[in-house]
């Protein structure tokens, strides 16, 4: 069994949705996860946006948009007029769905139901379009078995059990097509797996399977070893470690979302991104080895805050620092990067949510100071402590930006810094400059 997990670009147009047939149609069984058609969970968040702020016109207005444009995939999608017919009906109940949500209370539990209408419309128009050519596929309704828990991760358990049974439900069937994304809650209540979550629902499904390979079919050829969305001449790297790659996604490279990896990871499933627009190229394989190289890949990481905490009562202290993670475990909030002296410490959130509670506890211990608005660079490479001379290239490609905090040493394959976001394209530039083009500056 394999996992295919197509993103939004894969299935943003009718053209684009046929064009994944020729990729399932092998005879061996998979399980395919679709995300929403792009664009498509961008609107439902301005929905959703509208409907929190009470601006029902507004709301009402992009439905009719979203509603119209799903008409004209349906027509362009479907030869026949039946399926047509079937696809119209299918786009009008789920924005008749979506439009009752503007007569009634707006809550957190409203907005989770209609972010999950782009995932459940894809793979319906998906399922359809393989009906009409005579393919035989099962629709698993993810919501029957992709769950997490209070705190938001997933609960495996529920997981596997419940996939398993929707599977056996089906013992002769070769091809099933799932919602990406989408889940329920510890309290049964439709919710998500965050923003670009569809990459972890593959994952996930690989893990609970087991599946031999986890595919994430996207816009282009694979990792890159810098943001081509930012910086020019980015190459792709054909092998990574789940290291590596866990490492990337976490701190910021957009082609997978953070979590991806752990699942895959454990469970010692390859994952390989593959892109749609030009499926013959090998793309890029994640694995538990891969080659060392002294630079692979740098990515970025935005909205990060820096709390800066220091106290004289830190000196020659033990037991300090527990009392300072121990206000970050109370709030949920996980920590990035930190760095420690003497009688003082920095740590860096990505969650600011409770950053002035959080800072408040801490004024207790000391005095605190907060930074906004700041970006972590991870490079990774080779940074083996036994290793001599791996860092200098580095801040002598970033001897003009000021560098905020340094973590070195942490993990034997990344080096991160942290610099304001203002200079974060510079720096993303510079370091492919010096890393990885022949002629350096
Ligand atoms: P999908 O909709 O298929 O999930 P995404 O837009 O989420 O696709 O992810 C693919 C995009 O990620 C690419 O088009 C690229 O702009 C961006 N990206 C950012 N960093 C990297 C990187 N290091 N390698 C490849 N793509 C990256
Ligand atoms: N549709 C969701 C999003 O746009 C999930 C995904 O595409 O991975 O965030
Ligand atoms: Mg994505």
């Amino acid at each position: 069994m394999k996992v295919l997990k197509f993103g939004g670009t894969s299935v943003g147009s009718a053209e684009r949705m046929k064009a994944l047939i020729p990729l399932i149609s092998d005879s061996e069984r998979k399980i395919v996860v679709l995300s929403a058609m792009s664009g498509t969970t961008n609107n439902l968040v301005e929905i959703s946006d509208c409907l929190g702020s009470e601006d029902i016109n507004g709301a009402t207005k992009i439905i009719e948009e979203m509603r119209s444009k799903y008409h004209n995939v349906v027509k362009d999608l479907y030869s026949f007029e039946g399926t047509r017919k079937t696809g119209d009906e299918m786009v009008d109940s789920h924005f008749d769905h979506i439009t009752s949500f503007t007569l009634k209370t707006f809550t957190k539990i409203q907005e989770k139901a209609i972010l999950a209408q782009g995932e459940l419309m894809s793979t319906a128009l998906f399922h359809l379009l393989l009906r009409e050519r005579e393919i035989n596929s099962v629709l698993l309704p993810a919501l029957n078995f992709m769950r997490i828990d209070k705190y938001g991760e997933p609960d495996m358990f529920y997981i596997e059990e419940n996939l398993k049974r929707e599977l056996e439900n089906h013992p002769d069937d070769q091809l099933f097509i799932t919602q990406g994304f989408i889940c329920r809650d510890g309290y049964g209540e439709i919710n998500n797996l965050k923003r670009g979550g569809s990459d972890f629902t593959a994952s996930l499904i690989g893990a609970a399977v087991p599946s031999s390979e986890i595919q994430i079919w996207t816009d282009i050829n694979g990792f890159h070893n810098n943001d081509p969305r930012f910086v020019p001449d980015t190459k792709v790297i054909r092998e990574l470690s789940f290291d590596e790659a866990a490492e990337l996604a976490y701190f910021g490279a957009k082609i997978l979302h953070p979590s991806t990896v752990n699942p895959a990871k454990e469970k010692n499933i390859p994952v390989r991104l593959k892109n749609t627009m030009e499926p013959e190229d090998p793309g890029t394989l994640i694995t538990s080895t891969s080659e060392l190289l002294d630079y692979k890949a740098v990515a970025a990481k935005d909205g990060i805050s820096v709390l800066r905490i220091r106290s004289d009562r830190m000196l020659m202290a033990y037991g300090f620092l527990r009392k300072v993670f121990e206000i970050f475990e109370a709030y949920r909030t996980p920590i990035d990067m930190i760095t420690t002296s003497e009688v003082a410490v920095s740590l860096t959130i990505d969650h600011p949510e409770f950053i002035n509670q959080i800072a408040k506890d801490l004024r207790e211990l000391g005095t605190v100071e907060i930074e906004e608005n700041l970006s972590i660079i991870c490079v990774v490479g080779d940074f083996r402590t036994e290793r001599t001379g791996s860092a200098p290239e580095i801040f002598e490609a970033l001897n003009t930006i000021p560098l905020k905090m340094i973590s070195y040493g942490g993990s034997p394959h990344s080096l991160s810094l942290l610099i304001d976001t203002s200079n974060k394209i510079n720096a993303l530039r510079l370091l492919n400059k010096h890393l990885f083009n022949d002629n350096k500056i």
